[in-house]
């Protein structure tokens, strides 16, 4: 069995671009500092906090490259015969790399307390997003689960209670997804969209097979602002600066903790963003099927 990877560290964004910055920034996989003392917790106003990589920054550049899925040097896995590649997955999710300036925030470990709050900031600036949703907190918050998807956001699946996934059995990572997406389905008939994110990005082949079984798209990053570190609002906003390329997936936070820095960073951004042009879009594989 291949030991976990994370993907993203690689996929960032200062890998893209070979005429704009033709040496990788980032190489190979790194190792999650799994410092989330209360994963596992996912009462609202617990402290659990994603944990994906530690910090990654891509060498400062004024590129505007988009981000090129298929950058070298990320030490992807060599997945087993049969599952697609990771570049694939983002392929299938993505299509071709585009040169459009579409960013694709994502907000994981909700629905939370955090989480109307954001959806109201989006809503005043015309954008979307994807929310990758726990399970129990789905079951426990449905309104904001149908909030969420009333709002034309899009839901992923982020597991049940935010385990490992790769420290769990074949039968129990089913069990992750698939009690996740009744949750958000029982909230939203066909609420859960194609696609999961695992929690601290971890995947290895047999979660791969899993999600995609039952037709869930893996989802990573290409950037995130360290949110989970709880990181002050000018970092944040440095940060999500770096990130604005065409392309970019962010990864953020609405739940596992109080998230105001985080909101406070996206707010700040926002017009940013639309006097730059950009477009926040859901991801398209998340995007439920209409009817
Ligand atoms: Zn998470």
């Amino acid at each position: 069995m291949l030991p976990a990877l994370l993907l993203a560290p690689a996929l960032l964004a200062g890998c893209a671009g070979a005429a704009a910055n033709s040496s990788p920034t980032t190489q190979g996989p790194a190792s999650a500092s799994q410092s989330d003392s209360t994963a596992g917790s996912v009462s609202p106003t617990a402290g659990s906090t994603e944990t994906p990589t530690p910090t990654v920054s891509a060498t400062p550049t004024a590129s505007a490259a988009p981000v090129n899925w298929d950058s070298g040097g990320r030490g992807t896995p060599a997945m087993a015969a049969g599952l697609p590649s990771p570049t694939d997955w983002y392929a299938a999710a993505f299509g071709a790399p585009s040169e459009q300036k579409v960013l694709y925030l994502t907000f994981d470990d909700g629905p939370a307390r955090d989480t109307e709050a954001l959806l109201t900031e989006l809503e005043a600036a015309g954008g979307k997003a994807t929310f990758f949703v726990l399970g129990q907190q789905a079951a426990e918050i449905p309104s904001m689960v149908r909030r969420i998807v009333a709002g034309g956001h899009a839901i992923g699946n982020h597991t049940w209670d935010h385990p490992e996934l790769t420290s769990l059995s074949t039968a129990e990572v089913a069990d992750q997804l698939s009690r996740t997406t009744e949750a958000v389905n029982s909230a939203v008939p066909g609420g859960m969209g194609s696609c999961m994110r695992p929690p601290y990005g971890l995947i290895d082949d047999n979660v791969a097979a899993v999600s995609l079984a039952q037709q869930l798209q893996p989802i990573l990053w290409t950037a995130h602002a360290e949110d989970w570190n709880q990181p002050s609002v000018t970092a944040m906003v440095a940060d999500l600066r770096e990130a604005t390329r065409p392309g970019s997936v962010i990864l953020l936070h609405d739940g596992g903790g109080g998230r105001q820095n985080t909101l406070d960073a996206v707010a700040a951004m926002l017009p940013e963003w639309r006097a730059q042009g950009y477009i926040l879009a859901p991801i398209p594989a998340c995007v439920r099927s209409p009817g």
